[in-house]
């Protein structure tokens, strides 16, 4: 990373418009914040960018609270644009008194003409300034017209800089942009400046937020300048887009890969966390135990610069392999909800070890309980064999070694071996083709299931 001093306690946000559910790549935003908030003993805020009351919803706010709970992620503070207006409206008065927000009366089909006559010129699309050569009396003929204005920020011609986490040493000539729309006519502020606000405001350190942002960040850093009072501006990280396997960008449409749909399909929240983070970086896509494991792989400065495919393919196969390598405690209540661990004599430890490795979703646990505590209906493939094996079950309780001490013995009696050997044995015991290893799950059934299952009776 890029850093020259030590970020030390850095507050960060993830500034998400509630006009939509949120996907993996916003995901990818809030768990580069939440993370990066994590490494340096930081503070998360989450910012509901809601000034577009139209398009805006209550619903989609409150689906983003459940998704980033879903992923682990607790803000430490959620504040709503569409509370803060009285602060924007104060920084339109500071930028209008230094003479950094002026009014406009284009409409947008004049400013299109005017657009391409200058490309029909050869000459860049920025904005001629045309505004500022009213008079006050012109103003306000155009008022009496009923025409409301716009107000655009001034620019400072010039180079802007700036050292980004992600980017390294990034510039953009601010001579070559139009001087941005921060009102609309409607007196409606545009996303630019209250971003801005908002970020001197609470004290943000660090603005980590996709690459579609680079573009703004020229304009939003002469605006800091405009309105921090010589306040430290943030630290800017654009990190790279994730892109759907066919290439095209993800957006808030794309609803299969929306983090409720994600969760509705039985995906593992780990495991959408660790696509989201690692896809794009220079770490392997690996399961992970916690988000703490995952902030131990993560860096910032080793985020490509290029855009990053996401596999949904991978997703199922990762979240299979996350539930593999879970431990047992922080999973008890998703375990209880499935009816496991309530009410019965199973070691509920035990269990978990024993079949993790076999499940595709956690709901698959329900299968394995309903095999431990019965009532199973065994499947009856080999009656004589199955007496044999009955009569020669170890006495007394099971413990691990039951298991190979009985097949050993069966082995030898009868001389069978394989699969002549084990799959009666499986699919009396379980009533089913395959599962878990059964050294394990015998010692969890027990004698008298077992016994009674070999037997041909339900148990
Ligand atoms: N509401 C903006 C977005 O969702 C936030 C951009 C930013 O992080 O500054 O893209």
């Amino acid at each position: 990373m890029s850093e020259s001093s030590p970020i030390l306690r850095p507050t960060v946000r993830f500034a998400p418009s509630p006009t939509g559910r949120i996907h993996i790549g916003n995901a990818r935003t809030a768990l580069f914040n939440y993370l990066f908030a994590c490494q340096f003993d930081g503070r998360f805020v989450l910012r509901f960018d809601d000034t577009d009351l139209e398009r805006s919803r209550e619903e989609y706010a409150a689906s983003i609270v459940t998704d980033l709970a879903w992923l682990g992620i607790v803000p430490d503070a959620v504040v709503r644009q569409s509370q803060r207006v009285a602060l924007y409206h104060a920084a339109a008065t500071r930028l209008r008194e230094i003479g950094r927000l002026y009014p406009c009366y284009e409409t947008a089909d004049e400013l299109d003409r005017r657009r391409k006559r200058q490309q029909a010129r050869g000459l860049p699309p920025v904005y001629d300034r045309a505004a500022l050569q009213l008079t006050q009396s012109e103003r306000e003929r155009l008022e009496a017209e009923g025409r409301r204005p716009h107000w655009r920020f001034h620019l400072d011609p010039g180079e802007v800089t700036w050292d980004d986490l992600v980017r390294g040493p990034c510039h953009a000539d601010a001579g070559s942009l139009s001087d941005p729309v921060l009102v609309r006519e409607d007196g409606s502020f545009l996303y630019t400046l209250p971003s801005v606000v908002d970020d001197l405001d609470l004290g943000i350190t660090h603005v980590i937020r996709g690459e579609d942002h680079v573009t703004n960040t020229a304009v939003q850093l002469q605006i800091f300048a405009a309105l921090g009072e010589g306040r430290p501006l943030p630290r800017f990280a654009h990190h790279n887009l994730l892109t759907a396997a066919s290439g095209e960008g993800l957006s808030k449409r794309s609803g299969a890969l929306s983090l409720t749909s994600l969760r509705e399909r039985g995906i593992e929240a780990l495991a959408v966390a660790a696509l989201a983070v690692l896809t794009g970086t220079s770490a392997a896509i690996q399961p992970v135990t916690s988000l703490k494991a995952l902030g131990a792989l993560f860096d910032l400065g080793h985020v490509s610069r290029t855009s990053a495919k996401f596999d949904e393919a991978e997703l199922e196969a990762l979240s299979a392999r996350t539930l593999h390598a879970m431990p047992l405690s922080g999973l008890e209540d998703r375990l209880a909800e499935l009816g496991i661990g309530r009410g019965a004599e199973v070691d509920l430890e035990a269990f978990w070890l024993a079949v993790r490795g076999n499940l595709a979703k956690l709901a698959d646990a329900g299968v394995w309980w309903g095999v431990v505590c019965g009532p199973v209906t065994p499947l009856i493939e080999d009656p004589e064999f199955l007496a044999a094996a009955k009569a020669a079950l170890p006495p007394g309780a099971f413990d691990g070694t039951s298991w190979k001490s009985w097949t050993d013995s069966l082995k030898a009696s009868t001389g069978r071996k394989g699969k002549a050997l084990y799959h009666p044995l499986r699919m009396a015991l379980t009533g089913h083709e395959s599962g878990p290893d059964l050294a394990s799950l015998l010692p969890l059934i027990g004698p008298e299931k077992a016994a009674a299952r070999l037997s041909g009776e339900i148990a």
